[in-house]
């Protein structure tokens, strides 16, 4: 590989799309496929809540290297091979100038060059990567290393968003770039309206919610009026489900006709979670998601029920 396809596997989110798929294409159905999501490998927090300091902690991630390998194990060998493997942000847990984030950044790109070439890296930002105030500054520095923050693309019919939730969480040092990624959204949304795609998906980093659209605001969660303000926005464009990460722990919550997806992390647990991997099947009318983790993953696959899914048209 040269340097600049070596670059290149965290670079194709660019220009607001995706360009491991071809967008003409992949507009039609197809039948049903599915992907593997991931989320907060985030390199070094095992050690930060270890040490009880999750601030300036996070010397070394070791553990998280040995996961995110056998992460990326059990992704390579799955048969038939998911479309794309999606990475619900928090990819290293220094923050944007904080000691370590470069050779934490470093190892993770280095374990996840090793995903199998045919299977696309999507990656999603989260408050660890682009800070939990972004500026334009951190934003920027996460394209250079990822790719776009923000984007979309269409995979057999399927149309995906992919969010920058730091913009919904505190966008008072980015404001106009806040306001170009909300008009991008819903100029989106009126996309997933036209229903012209056979469903609508967003991934985003922190979930809306963790369990009900009521419940109160936490650390967790987006605040309560702005998460039912995006939750009805959605379910009037037809989203069907939200993929996200952030809580460490596997959660979630039905809104109207969305399906609030909160998957735990290939990293540090702070439930009673194993590390592991959702694996996520798209048929013409539904979509059936299911956490495994790593070890099950890794020894046994995709469990016959999943897999039956996938023949069905
Ligand atoms: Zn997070």
């Amino acid at each position: 590989m040269s340097a600049a396809e070596e670059a290149g596997v965290f670079h194709r989110a660019r220009g607001r799309t995706l360009d491991s798929f071809s967008s003409e294409k992949e507009r039609e159905w197809k039948g049903p496929f599915y992907f593997i999501q991931g989320a907060d490998p985030q390199f070094g927090l095992m050690k930060a809540w270890a040490t009880g300091d999750c601030d300036n902690g996070g010397d070394e991630w070791e553990q998280e290297i040995l996961l995110a390998e056998q992460a990326v194990q059990a992704i390579n060998k799955l048969n038939p091979k998911p479309k794309f493997f999606v990475l619900c942000g928090d990819l290293v847990h220094a923050m944007p100038g904080r000691p370590w984030r470069k050779q934490q950044t470093e190892d993770l790109q280095r374990v996840l060059r090793t995903v199998d070439r045919d299977i696309p890296l999507v990656v999603v930002s989260g408050n660890h990567d682009v800070g939990n105030v972004p500026t334009p500054e951190t934003i920027a520095e996460f394209q250079r290393t990822w790719g776009d923050d923000y984007f979309s693309f269409w995979v057999g019919g399927v149309l995906f968003l992919v969010l920058n939730s730091q913009f919904l969480y505190d966008a008072s040092r980015c404001p106009a770039l806040k306001q170009e990624h909300d008009h991008w959204l819903d100029q989106q949304l009126r996309t997933a309206r036209q229903r012209t795609c056979r469903h609508a998906v967003v991934f985003q980093h922190i979930p809306l919610f963790l369990r009900s659209i009521d419940e109160d605001d936490d650390y967790f969660n987006l605040t309560k009026a702005l998460r039912k303000e995006m939750a009805d926005k959605f379910v009037e464009a037809g989203i069907k489900a939200v993929f996200s990460g952030h809580y460490h722990r596997n959660a979630g919550g039905t809104y109207r006709n969305l399906d609030m997806v909160v998957s735990s992390a290939i990293g540090c647990q702070l439930g009673k979670d194993p590390h592991g991997l959702r694996v996520v099947v798209v048929t013409a009318e539904k979509i059936v998601h299911r956490y495994y983790s790593l070890d099950e993953l890794n020894e046994k696959g995709i469990e016959d029920d999943l897999m039956d899914l996938l023949k069905e048209n």
